[in-house]
Parts: structure tokens; C-alpha cells; sequence
């Protein structure tokens, strides 16, 4: 009897396992919940197009919490004989049908989240191909938004729908079809979206039109004629208010500056859009005009943290502000606001260098410090930010990286150091020259994007190879300077960087004044009437090796 119930219990655990296991693999195959990354190595195949214009035409349904409808992608051929396309489009949507400009329809292969479309004939090069994709199906829900994306179905506090999206990790192809590259930035966008009435629909660019369906549904017609990368074009829906500031360019053309938030936060609202404007004219003084001007820049409460929705910025912090010297901030507002620089103008094509996007911008917050409150106040944020600096693996992970392989915390904290320690060694003069150029100079701005190497042929230009060297250090390895001093006798010291194999100026307190010394490996040798401190005011990531002798970084 006993030994029946030992097997019975034993086949049981087996069979729950197997069932643990088989919804495993459903959940897994079906990528029901997120876990999609975007770019790595571009294929062969999606090589030989560029993407010029995604039409966006979709019904949002809460209650199904489906999508469906169609989406335009029109592309330009870049070699003689395209004749078939390979788009991203993942599993979980049903594509009932492609056809091309003239309505005809074509065959197509949906499987493995691509999405394989025959051409009727072969496209010669430079030639525009236009392909309509019917398809209808769930997207997967966010579960740790915006760095688990999907669509949030949430609902606000009187329980009307309040629909975000987010996926900058997973790229755009968990909602619509695309070619799901960095490396390609279509040249505009646009987003129809229909909706239950009363709902609204915020998204990026003009809202051209707004039109009544035959079921009497809405449907928002939004278009930008910017570039735009496939993560930032996006929606929010909800119940809306909306408030309005003008922004006047440096040019002396009126832009808008709107916030839709909800209406609860009604009292917060008209603090908070002012705040935008007051950073935007922060901003521009580093980084030059607001880039997209001649649409808006946009807030739209969300129900997730964040994220740079090109302007259409989500914004879900709260209203919980930083108060420095009696003027309140908010932090989430003013990093995605930096975004519309560094991530939406000057936009990185391998996301090997997403560091690019999250560490300058991440320096713009210490940047608007140093514009509103002082030195003081700009090295104390870097000091913070610099403590948030884990090194464990490099910045730059490798060629070709995909959104995930990317992603760590030193893209933000890193990158930002070394940004400051750059701000040191150029000088104010030439340092902050050459980061305006970067944000304004045709070759690294909206369709022309960047990597790495043009950032440091840029900052590095008319400098000695020491500052590449200390630069690819930075980015390439988690090596960092190790400062030595050893007393040699009375009030005299020797300074050095044993490993490394270049020479860098060092701010080096000696007694009451502060000299800066080039030191690496070679020894220098310095007069004192106290021990010297190297780099007194934390310009740099070093680490100390007389101070420390067990090899601790110190911030
Ligand atoms: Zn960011």
C-alpha cells in the first residue's frame, strides 16, 4: 500500500515537472513576456535595403489587448536584383496578408519572428519599394517596464484605460514590422492609432488629424518628418489633459511645449511644464537648439518610469522632485529630455556604443548642475555618479552587440566619467566646443549616425595619442589608473601610474597649492611640505595604490 502511494506521488512530481517544463517552453516559444533584444550583426539580406518610412495604422483593443490593422513599410532597394525582404515581426502577431504599392498581393513567410516577403520582380538599385502588412495579434505585456518591455494595459486611479509601450531593449518588431537594426533610422514615421471614445492618443511628431471610424471609434493621426529610431516611435493612451507653453528657438521660430498628464495631477501640471521649457533653454547652451523643433517636445504621463520617445518623452515619475538650493527638479524629466540630443539626434548604429547615448546624457544632468547651480554642485553629482560605477566588464562589450549585450549600469555611470575627466583634460574651452559640434555637425546628427571611433576621432583631434590611449582604456578594458606615491625622504615624493603605458595630466595637491602633472609609468619626482594628493577634486576613476594598498577604486 505504501509503496503504491510512493509511486503515485513520484509519477505525480514527474508529471508536474513535465507540465512546469511544457508551459516553460510555451511561455519561452511564444515569447508571451518580453525578453526580445534588438540589432546585433545586420544580415546579409536586410544589408541590401534601407528603410525610409514606416505608416503605422493600428486599433488598440484593451479588452483583447490585441493590435491590429496594417503598417506601410517603404524602403529603398541598395542593390541591383532585390527580390525578396526580410523584416522582424515576432510570432505572436497572425500576418493575414502583404501586398505591394499597386494593392497586388504578395507571398510571404512568417515564421521564427521574421517576417519573408517575395517581391513580384526584382528591384534594381536605389529603386523604392513600398510593401502594406496586414496583421492583427498580442503583443507581449511589459514586465518590468521600460527595461522588460511591451504594452502596459494599466489603469488610472478611476479606473479608465492607460496603455503605454515601451521597447527600446526589444525593438520595435514586438509591435509592428520592421527592419529592427539600429544602423537603420527611417526618415520619418507615421502613427494612426484608433481608439475608444473618449480615449486620446499621444504619440510622436503633429497630431495632423483626428477622425471619427464608421464604428465611432477615434482614430489619431500623428506624423514626424524626422528620423527616428524604431524604439522611439511610440503611443500612450489614456484619459488626457493637456497644457501648453511656447518654446521660442534660437532662431526665433515658436515651438510648442506640451504636457498631457492626468487629470488628477491637474495643481501639478503647470509647475511641471514650466520646468521643461527652463531645461530645454539649459540644454541648448551646451547642446544647441532643441532638435525637433519644428514639431514640439512632449510629455505624456505613463505608467512605467520612462523612456526618450522622441517628442513624446513617457514620463511616470511621480512628480517627486530633487530640490537643490530651494529650486525643485525632476530628474527622470530633465535624463530623457537629454535624450533628445544624445540617443534621438546624434543616434549610435551599433549598440556597442549605446554608452554614447546613455553616458553623455547622463553627464547632461551634472552639466545642468554646473548651468544652475555652480561648480560645486556639478562636481558633487559627478562624485554620486561616479560612485554608481561598477566596472565589472567593459562599456564596450563588442562589435555588432545587441541591445542587451549592451545594457549595464556603466553606460550610464562610466560613460558619464568619462565624459568629466574629459572636460579636464581638453580644457572648458575646447571640450565644451567640441560636445556642441557632436550635437550639431551635420556628419553625426538625425540620419547620419555614429560610433565610437567617430566620437574619439572628434574629441581626439590636434591631441596626443595619450588621450586615445586613455580613452580606449576607458571604453575597451576595466583597467584603471593606479596612482602611486612613495615618500623618498623628507617633504619629498615620487608619483607615478605604473599600469599604464601612456601619460595623463593629474591635478596633484601639494601642500597649498594644486599643480597638474603629467605622470604615467615614469617616476616624477615632487617637493612637498605635506604627502601630495593626486586628483584632489575626482576628475578621473582612479585607484589610489599607496592610499589603498588592497587595490579598492576610489571615487
Ligand atoms: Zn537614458
Amino acid at each position: 500500500m505504501w509503496k503504491a502511494i510512493k509511486w503515485i506521488s513520484i509519477a505525480l512530481g514527474i508529471l508536474l515537472l513535465l507540465l512546469v517544463l511544457i508551459v516553460g517552453i510555451y511561455l519561452w516559444k511564444h515569447q508571451r513576456f518580453g525578453f526580445y533584444a534588438s540589432g546585433g550583426p545586420l544580415s546579409e539580406n536586410q544589408a541590401k535595403y534601407d528603410v525610409t518610412y514606416y505608416d503605422l495604422h493600428l486599433l488598440v483593443n484593451s479588452r483583447e489587448r490585441t493590435l491590429a490593422g496594417f503598417t506601410d513599410v517603404v524602403v529603398r532597394s541598395l542593390v541591383d536584383g532585390l527580390d525578396r525582404l526580410e523584416l522582424d515581426l515576432i510570432d505572436n502577431f497572425k500576418v493575414r496578408r502583404v501586398s505591394n504599392q499597386d494593392s497586388a498581393t504578395l507571398s510571404f513567410k512568417h515564421d521564427d519572428d521574421k517576417l519573408w516577403v517575395d517581391l513580384l520582380e526584382p528591384a534594381r538599385k536605389n529603386q523604392i519599394v513600398a510593401l502594406r502588412v496586414f496583421y492583427r495579434g498580442k503583443p507581449p505585456v511589459a514586465i518590468r517596464p521600460p527595461w522588460i518591455g511591451g504594452v502596459n494595459w494599466s489603469k488610472d486611479s478611476r479606473g479608465n484605460d492607460w496603455i503605454g509601450l515601451s521597447c527600446q531593449s526589444e525593438g520595435a518588431k514586438i509591435w509592428f514590422p520592421c527592419k529592427d537594426h539600429p544602423s537603420d533610422k527611417p526618415d520619418s514615421a507615421g502613427i494612426h492609432i484608433t481608439v475608444p471614445v473618449p480615449y486620446f492618443c499621444a504619440s510622436n511628431g503633429l497630431l495632423e488629424k483626428v477622425d471619427t471610424t464608421a464604428n465611432g471609434w477615434l482614430t489619431y493621426h500623428w506624423k514626424t518628418r524626422y528620423p527616428i529610431n524604431n524604439y522611439n516611435i511610440n503611443f500612450s493612451i489614456g484619459i488626457y489633459e493637456k497644457v501648453e507653453r511656447p518654446h521660442v528657438t534660437l532662431q526665433g521660430d515658436t515651438m510648442p511645449v506640451v504636457f498631457y498628464y492626468l487629470p488628477e495631477h491637474r495643481e501639478k501640471a503647470d509647475f511641471h511644464i514650466d520646468m521643461a521649457v527652463d531645461m530645454l533653454k539649459t540644454y541648448r547652451k551646451f547642446y544647441g537648439e532643441y532638435p525637433f523643433w519644428k514639431e514640439k517636445f512632449g510629455l505624456v504621463e505613463v505608467d512605467y518610469l520612462g523612456m526618450e520617445h522622441q517628442t513624446i518623452n513617457a514620463y511616470g515619475n511621480k512628480f517627486r522632485y530633487t530640490t537643490i538650493a530651494g529650486q525643485k527638479f525632476d530628474w527622470l524629466m530633465l535624463h530623457e529630455m537629454g535624450h533628445e540630443w544624445w540617443g534621438n539626434k546624434v543616434s549610435v548604429k551599433d549598440w556597442a556604443d549605446f554608452w554614447i547615448h546613455e553616458g553623455i546624457c547622463t553627464y547632461g544632468e551634472a552639466l545642468f548642475r554646473l548651468a544652475k547651480f555652480g561648480e560645486e554642485q556639478y562636481h558633487r553629482k559627478m562624485r554620486s555618479i561616479m560612485k554608481g560605477v561598477q566596472n565589472r566588464s567593459p562599456m564596450i562589450p563588442k562589435r555588432n552587440a545587441t541591445s542587451q549585450e549592451a545594457y549595464q549600469g556603466d553606460i550610464y555611470y562610466k560613460g558619464a566619467a568619462l565624459m568629466h575627466s574629459l572636460r579636464f583634460w581638453l580644457g572648458d574651452s575646447l571640450f565644451f566646443d567640441r560636445l556642441w559640434h557632436f550635437a550639431n555637425d551635420s556628419a553625426y546628427t538625425y540620419r547620419n549616425l555614429v560610433t565610437t571611433d567617430d566620437f574619439l576621432k572628434l574629441f581626439c583631434a590636434g591631441q596626443d595619442s595619450d588621450l586615445v590611449n586613455y580613452l580606449e582604456m576607458f571604453l575597451y578594458t576595466t583597467r584603471l589608473p593606479e596612482v602611486r606615491v612613495d615618500s623618498l625622504g623628507e617633504k619629498t615624493y615620487r608619483l607615478s601610474v605604473p599600469n599604464i603605458d601612456f601619460r595623463m595630466p593629474l591635478e596633484v595637491e601639494l601642500g597649498n597649492r594644486i599643480d597638474t602633472l603629467r605622470l604615467g609609468p615614469e617616476p616624477v619626482v615632487v617637493e612637498a611640505d605635506s604627502f601630495p594628493r593626486v586628483d584632489p577634486r575626482h576628475w578621473y576613476l582612479i585607484r589610489e595604490g599607496k592610499r589603498h594598498p588592497k587595490g579598492r577604486a576610489a571615487f
